[in-house]
Protein backbone atom coordinates (compact mmCIF):
# COMPACT_ATOMS: atom_id res chain seq x y z
CA UNK A 1 0.00 0.00 0.00
CA UNK A 2 0.98 3.78 -0.51
CA UNK A 3 2.25 5.73 2.26
CA UNK A 4 -0.67 7.10 4.12
CA UNK A 5 -1.05 10.08 6.63
CA UNK A 6 -3.87 10.17 8.80
CA UNK A 7 -5.52 7.87 6.34
CA UNK A 8 -4.86 9.70 3.69
CA UNK A 9 -2.22 9.45 0.62
CA UNK A 10 0.57 11.54 0.47
CA UNK A 11 1.29 13.92 -2.34
CA UNK A 12 4.01 11.53 -3.66
CA UNK A 13 1.77 8.46 -3.88
CA UNK A 14 -1.39 10.57 -5.21
CA UNK A 15 1.25 11.86 -8.06
CA UNK A 16 2.14 7.83 -8.45
CA UNK A 17 -1.85 7.09 -8.71
CA UNK A 18 -1.78 9.70 -11.54
CA UNK A 19 0.74 8.91 -13.47
CA UNK A 20 -0.20 5.14 -13.54
CA UNK A 21 -3.78 5.01 -14.05
CA UNK A 22 -4.17 8.40 -15.85
CA UNK A 23 -3.66 9.36 -19.49
CA UNK A 24 -0.81 11.41 -19.58
CA UNK A 25 -2.57 14.21 -21.20
CA UNK A 26 -1.18 16.87 -18.85
CA UNK A 27 1.72 17.97 -17.42
CA UNK A 28 0.96 19.40 -13.82
CA UNK A 29 2.84 21.49 -11.33
CA UNK A 30 3.29 18.53 -8.61
CA UNK A 31 1.11 20.02 -5.66
CA UNK A 32 -1.59 18.07 -4.85
CA UNK A 33 -4.72 20.60 -4.01
CA UNK A 34 -7.14 19.17 -1.23
CA UNK A 35 -9.27 22.08 -0.41
CA UNK A 36 -10.25 25.38 -1.83
CA UNK A 37 -11.71 28.73 0.04
CA UNK A 38 -12.07 32.06 -2.27
CA UNK A 39 -8.12 32.80 -3.40
CA UNK A 40 -6.54 30.41 -1.44
CA UNK A 41 -6.07 26.85 -2.05
CA UNK A 42 -4.61 24.03 0.87
CA UNK A 43 -2.21 21.00 -0.23
CA UNK A 44 -2.31 17.72 1.13
CA UNK A 45 0.50 18.36 3.80
CA UNK A 46 -1.95 21.51 5.04
CA UNK A 47 -0.11 24.33 2.99
CA UNK A 48 -1.50 27.26 1.93
CA UNK A 49 -1.29 28.99 -1.69
CA UNK A 50 -2.48 32.01 -3.61
CA UNK A 51 -3.91 30.73 -6.68
CA UNK A 52 -2.85 32.55 -9.75
CA UNK A 53 -4.05 30.36 -12.10
CA UNK A 54 -7.85 30.07 -10.83
CA UNK A 55 -8.52 27.13 -12.45
CA UNK A 56 -7.86 28.67 -16.32
CA UNK A 57 -9.98 31.66 -14.47
CA UNK A 58 -13.39 29.40 -14.38
CA UNK A 59 -12.93 30.32 -10.60
CA UNK A 60 -13.34 33.91 -10.88
CA UNK A 61 -15.72 33.87 -7.95
CA UNK A 62 -13.28 32.14 -6.11
CA UNK A 63 -13.15 28.34 -4.78
CA UNK A 64 -16.26 26.89 -3.22
CA UNK A 65 -18.34 30.00 -2.84
CA UNK A 66 -21.00 29.54 -0.47
CA UNK A 67 -23.76 31.01 -2.46
CA UNK A 68 -22.94 29.18 -5.61
CA UNK A 69 -22.24 25.56 -3.49
CA UNK A 70 -25.43 26.39 -1.61
CA UNK A 71 -27.31 26.62 -5.00
CA UNK A 72 -26.17 23.35 -5.79
CA UNK A 73 -26.68 21.40 -2.89
CA UNK A 74 -30.22 23.11 -2.73
CA UNK A 75 -30.66 21.75 -6.34
CA UNK A 76 -29.10 18.17 -6.14
CA UNK A 77 -31.24 17.20 -3.39
CA UNK A 78 -34.27 17.95 -5.86
CA UNK A 79 -33.74 16.71 -9.17
CA UNK A 80 -30.46 16.64 -11.23
CA UNK A 81 -31.35 15.36 -14.70
CA UNK A 82 -34.15 14.98 -17.12
CA UNK A 83 -32.60 15.10 -20.27
CA UNK A 84 -34.48 17.31 -22.78
CA UNK A 85 -36.74 14.45 -23.55
CA UNK A 86 -38.75 16.38 -21.15
CA UNK A 87 -39.15 19.72 -19.38
CA UNK A 88 -37.77 20.80 -15.97
CA UNK A 89 -38.50 24.05 -14.17
CA UNK A 90 -34.93 25.64 -13.89
CA UNK A 91 -33.83 25.42 -17.48
CA UNK A 92 -36.68 28.36 -18.85
CA UNK A 93 -36.06 30.50 -15.92
CA UNK A 94 -32.47 30.12 -16.24
CA UNK A 95 -32.81 30.88 -19.87
CA UNK A 96 -34.41 33.69 -19.29
CA UNK A 97 -32.63 35.08 -17.04
CA UNK A 98 -28.65 34.53 -19.06
CA UNK A 99 -30.73 36.15 -22.05
CA UNK A 100 -31.51 38.93 -20.53
CA UNK A 101 -28.25 39.35 -18.87
CA UNK A 102 -26.20 39.36 -21.83
CA UNK A 103 -28.97 40.88 -24.19
CA UNK A 104 -29.93 38.41 -26.72
CA UNK A 105 -32.58 36.91 -27.86
CA UNK A 106 -31.89 33.19 -26.85
CA UNK A 107 -29.28 30.84 -25.23
CA UNK A 108 -28.60 27.01 -25.96
CA UNK A 109 -27.11 25.90 -23.05
CA UNK A 110 -23.84 23.57 -23.39
CA UNK A 111 -21.84 21.74 -20.20
CA UNK A 112 -17.72 22.50 -21.81
CA UNK A 113 -16.30 25.57 -23.77
CA UNK A 114 -15.04 23.18 -26.49
CA UNK A 115 -18.66 22.03 -26.89
CA UNK A 116 -19.88 25.70 -26.83
CA UNK A 117 -17.20 26.22 -29.62
CA UNK A 118 -18.54 23.03 -31.78
CA UNK A 119 -22.09 24.72 -31.24
CA UNK A 120 -21.20 28.35 -32.39
CA UNK A 121 -19.63 26.98 -36.01
CA UNK A 122 -22.19 24.00 -36.37
CA UNK A 123 -24.88 27.86 -35.81
CA UNK A 124 -22.84 29.79 -37.98
CA UNK A 125 -22.84 27.08 -40.87
CA UNK A 126 -26.37 26.72 -40.72
CA UNK A 127 -26.83 30.22 -40.64
CA UNK A 128 -24.58 30.71 -43.38
CA UNK A 129 -27.02 28.08 -46.04
CA UNK A 130 -30.28 29.54 -44.66
CA UNK A 131 -29.31 32.88 -44.28
CA UNK A 132 -27.02 34.29 -45.92
CA UNK A 133 -27.67 31.78 -48.92
CA UNK A 134 -23.94 29.84 -48.96
CA UNK A 135 -24.29 26.44 -50.85
CA UNK A 136 -23.20 23.36 -51.43
CA UNK A 137 -21.31 22.97 -47.52
CA UNK A 138 -18.91 25.25 -48.60
CA UNK A 139 -19.19 27.68 -45.62
CA UNK A 140 -16.27 28.36 -44.11
CA UNK A 141 -15.09 30.25 -40.69
CA UNK A 142 -11.97 32.45 -40.55
CA UNK A 143 -9.77 31.90 -37.34
CA UNK A 144 -7.04 33.46 -35.92
CA UNK A 145 -3.43 32.47 -35.73
CA UNK A 146 -2.80 31.50 -32.09
CA UNK A 147 -6.20 30.96 -30.84
CA UNK A 148 -6.97 28.11 -28.76
CA UNK A 149 -10.81 27.20 -29.07
CA UNK A 150 -10.96 23.51 -27.17
CA UNK A 151 -9.84 20.11 -27.87
CA UNK A 152 -11.97 18.58 -30.13
CA UNK A 153 -11.29 17.37 -33.73
CA UNK A 154 -12.87 20.02 -35.65
CA UNK A 155 -11.78 22.82 -33.19
CA UNK A 156 -8.43 21.47 -33.20
CA UNK A 157 -8.30 21.63 -37.23
CA UNK A 158 -8.78 25.41 -36.67
CA UNK A 159 -5.84 25.29 -34.26
CA UNK A 160 -2.11 26.31 -35.65
CA UNK A 161 -0.50 25.46 -32.75
CA UNK A 162 1.78 22.25 -33.47
CA UNK A 163 1.49 20.08 -30.28
CA UNK A 164 -2.69 20.64 -30.33
CA UNK A 165 -2.91 19.09 -34.08
CA UNK A 166 0.00 17.18 -34.48
CA UNK A 167 -0.72 13.60 -35.90
CA UNK A 168 -5.18 13.38 -35.05
CA UNK A 169 -5.90 14.00 -38.83
CA UNK A 170 -7.84 13.90 -41.00
CA UNK A 171 -8.99 17.45 -40.21
CA UNK A 172 -12.33 19.09 -40.47
CA UNK A 173 -11.92 21.65 -43.79
CA UNK A 174 -13.69 25.10 -43.31
CA UNK A 175 -11.60 27.54 -41.71
CA UNK A 176 -9.46 30.15 -42.92
CA UNK A 177 -6.91 30.34 -40.81
CA UNK A 178 -5.51 34.38 -40.76
CA UNK A 179 -3.32 36.75 -38.31
CA UNK A 180 -4.39 37.80 -34.75
CA UNK A 181 -4.43 41.38 -34.40
CA UNK A 182 -4.87 41.79 -38.29
CA UNK A 183 -7.90 43.49 -39.42
CA UNK A 184 -6.33 43.86 -43.30
CA UNK A 185 -5.75 40.37 -43.09
CA UNK A 186 -9.01 39.97 -42.15
CA UNK A 187 -10.54 42.11 -44.55
CA UNK A 188 -8.62 40.26 -47.33
CA UNK A 189 -10.52 37.04 -46.14
CA UNK A 190 -13.90 38.62 -45.96
CA UNK A 191 -13.63 38.70 -49.46
CA UNK A 192 -14.68 35.14 -49.71
CA UNK A 193 -18.54 35.16 -50.03
CA UNK A 194 -18.42 31.50 -48.66
CA UNK A 195 -17.69 33.09 -45.51
CA UNK A 196 -20.13 32.77 -42.84
CA UNK A 197 -17.91 33.65 -39.36
CA UNK A 198 -15.79 35.17 -37.85
CA UNK A 199 -14.63 33.26 -34.41
CA UNK A 200 -12.11 35.12 -32.64
CA UNK A 201 -10.69 35.62 -28.81
CA UNK A 202 -11.17 39.20 -27.75
CA UNK A 203 -7.59 38.39 -26.10
CA UNK A 204 -5.74 35.66 -26.72
CA UNK A 205 -5.76 32.95 -23.54
CA UNK A 206 -3.67 30.36 -24.23
CA UNK A 207 -1.68 31.72 -26.05
CA UNK A 208 -0.08 33.84 -23.20
CA UNK A 209 -2.47 36.55 -22.58
CA UNK A 210 -1.98 38.24 -25.84
CA UNK A 211 -4.10 41.54 -25.90
CA UNK A 212 -4.88 43.62 -29.90
CA UNK A 213 -4.65 46.78 -30.53
CA UNK A 214 -7.32 49.18 -29.06
CA UNK A 215 -10.05 49.37 -31.58
CA UNK A 216 -9.00 45.82 -33.19
CA UNK A 217 -12.49 43.98 -32.13
CA UNK A 218 -14.73 47.06 -33.38
CA UNK A 219 -13.03 47.13 -36.83
CA UNK A 220 -13.27 43.21 -36.90
CA UNK A 221 -16.94 43.58 -35.99
CA UNK A 222 -17.73 46.41 -38.52
CA UNK A 223 -15.59 44.63 -41.45
CA UNK A 224 -17.83 41.53 -40.68
CA UNK A 225 -20.95 43.00 -40.79
CA UNK A 226 -19.96 44.88 -44.08
CA UNK A 227 -19.47 41.17 -45.46
CA UNK A 228 -22.63 39.93 -43.97
CA UNK A 229 -20.67 37.68 -41.70
CA UNK A 230 -21.34 36.30 -37.97
CA UNK A 231 -18.84 37.89 -35.34
CA UNK A 232 -18.27 35.03 -32.94
CA UNK A 233 -16.76 35.84 -29.62
CA UNK A 234 -15.52 33.07 -27.54
CA UNK A 235 -14.62 34.80 -24.20
CA UNK A 236 -15.19 31.02 -22.54
CA UNK A 237 -12.29 32.72 -20.66
CA UNK A 238 -12.16 36.43 -21.15
CA UNK A 239 -16.02 36.64 -20.10
CA UNK A 240 -17.61 36.65 -16.78
CA UNK A 241 -15.49 39.59 -15.38
CA UNK A 242 -12.03 38.50 -15.80
CA UNK A 243 -10.51 41.51 -17.75
CA UNK A 244 -12.69 44.11 -16.14
CA UNK A 245 -15.85 43.83 -17.16
CA UNK A 246 -18.51 41.67 -18.17
CA UNK A 247 -17.12 40.62 -21.06
CA UNK A 248 -13.95 41.59 -22.43
CA UNK A 249 -15.74 42.89 -25.68
CA UNK A 250 -17.95 45.25 -23.89
CA UNK A 251 -14.03 47.30 -23.52
CA UNK A 252 -15.34 48.15 -27.04
CA UNK A 253 -18.65 48.49 -27.42
CA UNK A 254 -19.00 45.01 -29.51
CA UNK A 255 -22.01 42.90 -29.30
CA UNK A 256 -20.78 39.37 -30.66
CA UNK A 257 -23.48 38.06 -33.15
CA UNK A 258 -23.03 34.82 -31.24
CA UNK A 259 -21.15 34.75 -27.89
CA UNK A 260 -19.35 31.67 -26.58
CA UNK A 261 -18.99 31.30 -22.69
CA UNK A 262 -17.96 28.77 -19.71
CA UNK A 263 -15.79 28.82 -17.31
CA UNK A 264 -16.67 31.02 -14.74
CA UNK A 265 -19.90 30.34 -16.09
CA UNK A 266 -20.15 28.27 -13.12
CA UNK A 267 -17.77 29.79 -10.87
CA UNK A 268 -15.83 26.33 -11.04
CA UNK A 269 -18.41 24.49 -9.50
CA UNK A 270 -20.29 22.48 -12.78
CA UNK A 271 -19.83 22.02 -16.40
CA UNK A 272 -21.84 24.81 -17.86
CA UNK A 273 -21.25 26.64 -21.07
CA UNK A 274 -23.53 28.67 -22.98
CA UNK A 275 -23.78 30.13 -26.53
CA UNK A 276 -26.12 33.27 -26.81
CA UNK A 277 -27.42 34.79 -30.18
CA UNK A 278 -30.57 36.05 -31.62
CA UNK A 279 -33.19 34.55 -33.25
CA UNK A 280 -32.29 35.27 -36.69
CA UNK A 281 -29.52 32.91 -35.87
CA UNK A 282 -30.58 30.57 -33.11
CA UNK A 283 -33.87 29.64 -34.56
CA UNK A 284 -31.10 27.87 -37.92
CA UNK A 285 -31.34 25.18 -35.31
CA UNK A 286 -34.27 22.63 -35.43
CA UNK A 287 -35.20 20.14 -32.87
CA UNK A 288 -32.61 17.00 -33.40
CA UNK A 289 -30.02 18.82 -34.92
CA UNK A 290 -27.95 19.85 -31.99
CA UNK A 291 -27.70 18.98 -28.98
CA UNK A 292 -26.23 17.18 -25.21
CA UNK A 293 -27.65 14.82 -22.41
CA UNK A 294 -26.64 17.07 -19.75
CA UNK A 295 -27.09 20.36 -21.70
CA UNK A 296 -29.34 22.90 -19.50
CA UNK A 297 -29.95 20.22 -16.64
CA UNK A 298 -31.30 21.68 -13.45
CA UNK A 299 -27.89 21.59 -11.67
CA UNK A 300 -25.98 23.96 -14.52
CA UNK A 301 -29.12 25.92 -14.82
CA UNK A 302 -29.21 26.69 -10.79
CA UNK A 303 -25.42 27.28 -10.86
CA UNK A 304 -25.20 29.40 -13.66
CA UNK A 305 -27.74 31.55 -12.27
CA UNK A 306 -26.15 31.71 -8.79
CA UNK A 307 -22.67 32.42 -10.24
CA UNK A 308 -23.77 35.23 -12.03
CA UNK A 309 -25.70 36.79 -9.49
CA UNK A 310 -21.85 36.76 -7.49
CA UNK A 311 -20.46 38.60 -10.40
CA UNK A 312 -22.76 41.35 -9.90
CA UNK A 313 -23.04 41.61 -5.94
CA UNK A 314 -19.40 41.68 -5.50
CA UNK A 315 -18.20 43.76 -8.05
CA UNK A 316 -16.08 41.23 -9.43
CA UNK A 317 -15.37 43.40 -12.89
CA UNK A 318 -14.75 46.67 -10.78
CA UNK A 319 -12.55 44.83 -8.65
CA UNK A 320 -10.96 43.25 -11.44
CA UNK A 321 -9.94 46.14 -13.41
CA UNK A 322 -8.61 48.00 -10.54
CA UNK A 323 -6.48 45.77 -9.20
CA UNK A 324 -5.25 44.59 -12.59
CA UNK A 325 -3.89 48.12 -12.80
CA UNK A 326 -2.15 47.68 -9.26
CA UNK A 327 -1.11 44.28 -10.40
CA UNK A 328 0.64 45.12 -13.71
CA UNK A 329 2.47 48.03 -12.10
CA UNK A 330 3.53 45.78 -9.26
CA UNK A 331 4.98 43.53 -11.26
CA UNK A 332 6.79 46.30 -13.98
CA UNK A 333 8.11 47.48 -11.21
CA UNK A 334 10.02 44.18 -10.40
CA UNK A 335 13.80 44.20 -11.14
CA UNK A 336 14.72 41.53 -13.13
CA UNK A 337 15.73 40.82 -16.35
CA UNK A 338 13.97 37.65 -16.51
CA UNK A 339 10.39 39.52 -16.94
CA UNK A 340 10.87 41.04 -20.84
CA UNK A 341 7.21 41.79 -21.05
CA UNK A 342 4.02 42.38 -18.55
CA UNK A 343 0.42 42.57 -20.48
CA UNK A 344 -2.71 41.81 -19.36
CA UNK A 345 -6.46 43.61 -18.89
CA UNK A 346 -8.15 43.77 -15.75
CA UNK A 347 -6.72 40.42 -14.10
CA UNK A 348 -6.56 38.92 -17.08
CA UNK A 349 -2.61 39.05 -17.05
CA UNK A 350 0.75 37.31 -17.83
CA UNK A 351 4.73 37.97 -17.57
CA UNK A 352 7.01 36.53 -20.26
CA UNK A 353 10.05 34.85 -18.79
CA UNK A 354 13.70 35.14 -20.48
CA UNK A 355 15.61 31.67 -19.42
CA UNK A 356 18.62 32.46 -17.06
CA UNK A 357 20.86 29.81 -16.06
CA UNK A 358 18.95 27.35 -17.79
CA UNK A 359 15.76 28.29 -15.60
CA UNK A 360 12.49 28.56 -17.51
CA UNK A 361 9.33 29.68 -16.61
CA UNK A 362 8.91 26.13 -15.30
CA UNK A 363 11.26 26.69 -12.68
CA UNK A 364 9.98 29.70 -11.76
CA UNK A 365 6.24 28.37 -11.45
CA UNK A 366 8.10 25.59 -9.08
CA UNK A 367 9.54 28.33 -7.11
CA UNK A 368 6.77 30.31 -6.80
CA UNK A 369 5.02 27.27 -5.79
CA UNK A 370 7.55 26.68 -2.82
CA UNK A 371 6.78 30.65 -1.99
CA UNK A 372 3.38 30.05 -1.71
CA UNK A 373 1.66 31.55 -4.87
CA UNK A 374 0.65 29.10 -7.75
CA UNK A 375 0.80 29.79 -11.35
CA UNK A 376 1.31 27.93 -14.47
CA UNK A 377 3.49 28.59 -17.61
CA UNK A 378 2.24 28.06 -20.36
CA UNK A 379 4.50 28.24 -24.21
CA UNK A 380 7.37 27.61 -22.21
CA UNK A 381 7.92 30.92 -21.64
CA UNK A 382 4.75 32.59 -20.77
CA UNK A 383 3.44 32.59 -17.10
CA UNK A 384 0.00 33.49 -16.94
CA UNK A 385 -1.48 35.50 -13.38
CA UNK A 386 -5.09 35.29 -12.95
CA UNK A 387 -6.52 35.28 -9.79
CA UNK A 388 -10.03 34.60 -8.68
CA UNK A 389 -11.32 38.28 -8.81
CA UNK A 390 -12.83 37.82 -5.05
CA UNK A 391 -8.79 38.67 -4.02
CA UNK A 392 -7.96 42.19 -2.30
CA UNK A 393 -5.91 45.23 -3.04
CA UNK A 394 -3.88 43.83 0.16
CA UNK A 395 -3.36 40.42 -0.91
CA UNK A 396 -2.57 41.49 -4.43
CA UNK A 397 0.17 43.59 -3.32
CA UNK A 398 1.16 40.24 -1.19
CA UNK A 399 1.49 38.73 -4.05
CA UNK A 400 3.66 41.37 -6.46
CA UNK A 401 6.30 40.63 -2.84
CA UNK A 402 5.97 36.29 -3.36
CA UNK A 403 6.39 36.65 -7.37
CA UNK A 404 9.35 39.98 -6.52
CA UNK A 405 10.89 37.91 -3.69
CA UNK A 406 11.01 34.37 -6.83
CA UNK A 407 12.05 36.21 -9.22
CA UNK A 408 14.80 38.14 -7.95
CA UNK A 409 16.16 34.51 -5.91
CA UNK A 410 16.88 33.26 -9.85
CA UNK A 411 20.05 36.15 -10.20
C1 LIG B 1 -10.68 26.85 -22.03
C2 LIG B 1 -11.13 27.41 -23.33
C3 LIG B 1 -11.96 26.68 -24.19
C4 LIG B 1 -12.32 25.24 -23.95
O1 LIG B 1 -13.03 25.04 -22.78
P1 LIG B 1 -13.14 23.55 -22.17
O2 LIG B 1 -14.18 23.71 -21.10
O3 LIG B 1 -11.79 23.22 -21.65
O4 LIG B 1 -13.56 22.66 -23.28
C5 LIG B 1 -12.41 27.31 -25.33
N1 LIG B 1 -12.07 28.56 -25.62
C6 LIG B 1 -11.27 29.30 -24.82
C7 LIG B 1 -10.94 30.69 -25.19
C8 LIG B 1 -10.76 28.74 -23.66
O5 LIG B 1 -9.93 29.44 -22.89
Amino acid sequence: METMTRNKLSAKATIELENKYGAHNYHPIPVVIERGEGVYVWDVDGKRYFDFLASYSAINQGHCHPKIIAALIEQAQKLTLTSRAFYNDSLGVYEKYIANYFGYDKVLPMNTGAEGVETAIKLTRKWGYEKKGITGNHAKIIVCEGNFHGRTISVISASTDTESNGSFGPYTPGFIIIPYNDTRALAEALKDKTVAGFLVEPIQGEAGVIVPDAGYLSDCFDLCKAANVLFIADEVQTGIARTGKRLACDHEQVRPDVLILGKALSGGVYPVSAVLADDEVMMCIQPGQHGSTYGGNPLACKVAIAAIKVVDEEHLAENAERLGVILRKGLKDIKSDMITLVRGKGLFNAIVIKPKNGKTAWDVCLALKENGLLAKQTHNDIIRFAPPLVITEEQIIECVGIIRKTLLSFS
